[in-house]
């Protein structure tokens, strides 16, 4: 029995939620009494690699074949898989990010696994039973999944498993997979990046608006609020449908789901729907005029007043405190 994390990168570098993904992992392990193995796919530095073993990996296996530097979902797939039955491994974690929610599912059937996606807290492993805690219904409710099959595959939910660093140091092997042309079904061309600004699945923290916003004209201080904070900026749905915002800033049961440590939701009423796609941030802060809003019921801290006075007021204070 053995471990195996799938490292992802983005641009040659690892995100901090691949790092949590191998904390996770390495817990694992431990509790298993086992050894942690990661895999990298595509152009990853040596130096870069190596810093995975600081968070716990003893050995990381670096495929670097051309034909894979970008994402493909299949290939991909069975890439991990191949290493997994190479490596003995029984347990394969990854990130639930954009591109480990479609890989998941499909490890899971290379290797005759059970999948539990978007894990939240480590297994419980107990009278012979492997169970993990995981969102459900996008979000609206967790479930405890019992792993009954000898093979799992478990993705994390990102921001929520804290980062672990060991200080350990990882031995760096090449790993050459037999990949099959028919795993390059939908091949990347060509990737376009629409913004430099945090990416929304993976910030840790979030300043979303709503209509209370009134129009695109205000958005300037919601960007504000987030570029002082480090923040990425999400949207309501009636937002983005109003053509005010993007549709990749759109939150919630048909948006995105995201799980920041801080959300500041400011002029949204905080409609079931919404609240599904952030109910796994771990502090919500809310701006509404209305004190009877339904979203400070979800509220870790409240500000009832108007977003036009509260925002330029937050946005000095920050200011001031980062002088
Ligand atoms: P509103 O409900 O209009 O709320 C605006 C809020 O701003 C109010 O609480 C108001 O008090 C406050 N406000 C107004 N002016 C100010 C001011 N000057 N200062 C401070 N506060 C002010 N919605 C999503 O967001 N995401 C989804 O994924 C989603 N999926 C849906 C799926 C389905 C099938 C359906 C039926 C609906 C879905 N919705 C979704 C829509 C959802 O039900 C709500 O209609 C929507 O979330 C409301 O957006 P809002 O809070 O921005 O607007």
């Amino acid at each position: 029995m053995s471990v195996l994390i799938y490292a992802e990168n983005a641009n040659g570098k690892f995100k901090k939620s691949t790092f949590e993904a191998v904390s996770y992992a390495k817990a694992i392990a431990q509790q298993n009494n086992t050894t942690l193995t990661a895999i990298s796919i595509g152009n990853v530095a040596e130096d870069q690699l190596a810093v995975l073993g600081n968070y716990g990996a003893e050995k990381v296996l670096n495929v670097s074949s051309g034909k894979l530097t970008n994402f493909v979902n299949q290939a991909y797939a069975a890439v991990i898989a191949e290493a997994a039955k190479a490596e003995g491994a029984d347990i394969v974690v990854l990130s639930n990010s954009f591109s480990g929610r479609g890989l998941a599912p499909r490890i899971g059937i290379k290797l005759q696994a059970a999948v539990a996606d978007g894990a939240t807290a480590l297994p419980e492993q107990a009278d012979g039973k492997f169970t993990v805690k995981k969102t459900a219904f996008s979000g609206k409710a967790f479930a405890v999944v019992e792993l009954t099959s000898a093979n799992k595959v478990i993705s994390l939910t990102p921001n929520a498993y804290k980062l672990v660093e060991t200080g350990g140091t990882a031995q760096i092997e090449n790993f050459e997979p037999e990949v099959k042309s028919t795993d390059f079904k939908a091949i990347i061309k060509d990737i376009v990046r629409s913004t430099d600004k945090v990416s929304l699945p993976d910030a840790e923290i979030v300043v979303s608006g709503g209509r209370g916003m009134k129009g695109p004209e205000n958005w300037a201080l919601i960007e504000e609020l987030a570029d002082v904070l480090g923040a990425a900026t999400a949207c309501s749905k009636p937002v983005s449908d109003a053509g005010w915002r993007p549709h990749s800033e759109h939150v919630g049961q048909t948006g995105i789901a995201v799980s920041p440590n801080l959300y500041i939701a400011v002029g949204i009423s905080g409609a079931i729907q919404h609240l599904a796609g952030i109910s796994s941030s771990k502090v919500i802060v809310v701006i509404n005029k209305d004190a009877e809003a339904p979203f400070f019921k979800v509220a870790d801290y409240g500000i009832v007043g108007d977003v036009f006075e509260v925002l330029p007021q937050l946005i000095a204070a920050v200011k001031e405190l980062k002088a």
